[in-house]
């Protein structure tokens, strides 16, 4: 859980989210670098981004923007031999399998790189409550 930090990097519309994230840790530090970014993922503040997005990640923007995996653009993961690998090393058969295949599976997802959705500044919310 202390593997938490998000990097955004709002010139090139990504982040590195590490796998220890909330999604609310996620969605905050998004909010407090942009009002004109997001991205789409569950709904639950407490879910981690390490199974989260392992598998899938379905939320309320999910049916314009995807599904959180539709935004990962690279991912570092610990494999069984220790190796630390990115989307590159360990090749697109395995970067796809980590997308939706579930947590604990591939290996330890170190951090994801997403990329940031654009939304626009003035949104709807509700509350089922
Ligand atoms: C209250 C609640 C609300 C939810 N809402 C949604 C929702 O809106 N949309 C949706 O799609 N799903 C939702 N879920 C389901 C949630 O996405 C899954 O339960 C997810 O697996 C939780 O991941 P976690 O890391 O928090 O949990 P954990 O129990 O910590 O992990 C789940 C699995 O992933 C593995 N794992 C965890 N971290 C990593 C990592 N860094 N690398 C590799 N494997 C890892 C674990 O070993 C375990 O097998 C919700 C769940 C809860 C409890």
């Amino acid at each position: 859980m202390q593997l938490d930090r998000v990097s955004l990097d709002l010139h090139s519309g990504t982040a590195w989210v590490q796998g220890g994230a909330t999604l609310e840790q996620t969605y905050y530090a998004i909010s407090q670098a942009s009002n004109v970014h997001g991205f789409a993922a569950g709904s639950c503040p407490t879910v981690g981004v390490g199974g989260h997005i392992s598998g899938g990640g379905f939320g309320f923007l999910s049916r314009k923007y995807g599904i959180a995996v539709d935004s990962v653009v690279d991912a570092l993961l610990v494999d069984a031999q220790g190796q630390i690998l990115d989307r590159e090393s360990m090749g697109e058969e395995v970067f796809w399998a980590i997308r939706g295949g579930g947590g604990g599976i591939w290996g330890i997802i170190y951090a994801w790189k997403i990329r940031l959705l654009e939304v626009p500044k003035t949104v709807t919310s509700f509350s089922s409550l």
